[in-house]
């Protein structure tokens, strides 16, 4: 069968799908036949490994992962697209691609059912209207999985892979660093895609941690306390928290001395000893608080 990075082939099975591709599905589909190898085998398809993948496109990744690992679990939202997989990925027998929306999907059971007794990773070349949300859920529920590995916006790959404490950090940035180490692996410029987008890309790579590193007290409020201050990440902490938190701004004024942190920081100064020292400091007040109204 031909390469699906061929133009020709590519405009050709679309056609006669009868197939557009969508602006608002982020759909940019990878057209350079090097780049997907690469992703595979950066992520950690191999012989022991499943392979979790969102967003298949017309399938050029999902071959890639499927030549490699024992099994591919793709999500994908577009069912125009499953006829045209069902011809570029006749013949492998170890992929399985399900319908849905990854935002909302229940990965952890999916992988549990799909990937029983095999290591686990994640691939995608992500729609990048939903990055950072989505990268925060692969995250946040707590995937069995040993790295993450996507193509986002270049911008993203940046924030992703910043150090906490940094101008280019952001929510998610913590959230990366919470769980796992990011790393740039290499640059996709734009002209690789079809079509192409408006902005070059990224490959990164989370390594998740097997095992927590920090010492979080309260984790909900950590992740409530880290993205009320980076909604407002050009004021000063202490007051966005107040009124986020609902405690009086004189009281969390004590709260950051306690944390041995000026009142007057912004969030985006402080690294993640710092961030998790606050939090601890707050929840501790908290549950002071709610012992004194008890008693
Ligand atoms: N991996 C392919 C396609 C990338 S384009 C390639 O590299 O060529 C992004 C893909 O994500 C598209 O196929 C799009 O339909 C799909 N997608 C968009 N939103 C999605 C969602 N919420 N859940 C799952 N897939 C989604």
């Amino acid at each position: 069968m031909p390469e699906l990075t061929d133009m020709n082939y590519l405009r050709d099975v679309m056609n006669r799908h009868g197939f557009r591709t969508s602006k608002s599905l982020g759909q940019n589909f990878i057209i350079n036949p090097t780049i997907c190898p690469k992703i595979a085998e950066y992520g950690n398809a191999k012989t022991g490994f499943g392979i979790l993948e969102i967003g298949t496109g017309v399938g050029v990744l999902t071959k890639e992962l499927a030549q490699r690992a024992d099994k591919v679990v793709a999500v994908e939202l577009d069912e125009k697209l499953f006829p045209i997989l069902k011809e570029t990925l006749s013949g492998f027998e170890n992929i399985k691609i399900i319908h849905g929306d990854a935002l909302k999907y229940d990965l952890k059971k999916l992988i549990a059912e799909e990937f029983p007794a095999m290591d686990v990773a994640v691939c995608a070349n992500l729609p990048y209207y939903i990055t950072s949300p989505l990268i925060m859920k692969l995250l946040e529920d707590q995937l069995p999985v040993k790295t993450i590995t996507v193509m986002v916006q270049k911008e993203a790959a940046q924030r992703l892979c910043a150090p906490v404490g940094s101008r280019e950090s952001g929510a998610v940035t913590v959230a990366v660093a919470y769980y796992g180490k990011a790393v740039k692996l290499f640059d996709v410029s734009r002209g690789n895609f079809f079509p192409a987008p408006n902005v070059d890309s990224a490959v990164i790579q989370i390594e998740i941690y097997p095992e927590n590193l920090w010492n979080v007290s309260d984790q909900a409020l950590f992740f409530r306390m880290v993205r009320a201050g980076f909604s407002q990440r050009r004021k000063q902490l202490s007051g966005v928290l107040a009124g986020n938190l609902g405690i009086s701004k004189t009281e969390m004024q004590e709260i950051f001395q306690s944390a041995d942190l000026a009142p007057s920081v912004r969030i985006e100064a402080l690294t993640m000893p710092e961030l998790i020292q606050l939090s601890n400091v707050i929840s501790q007040n908290q549950r002071e608080n709610s012992h004194g109204t008890e008693n």
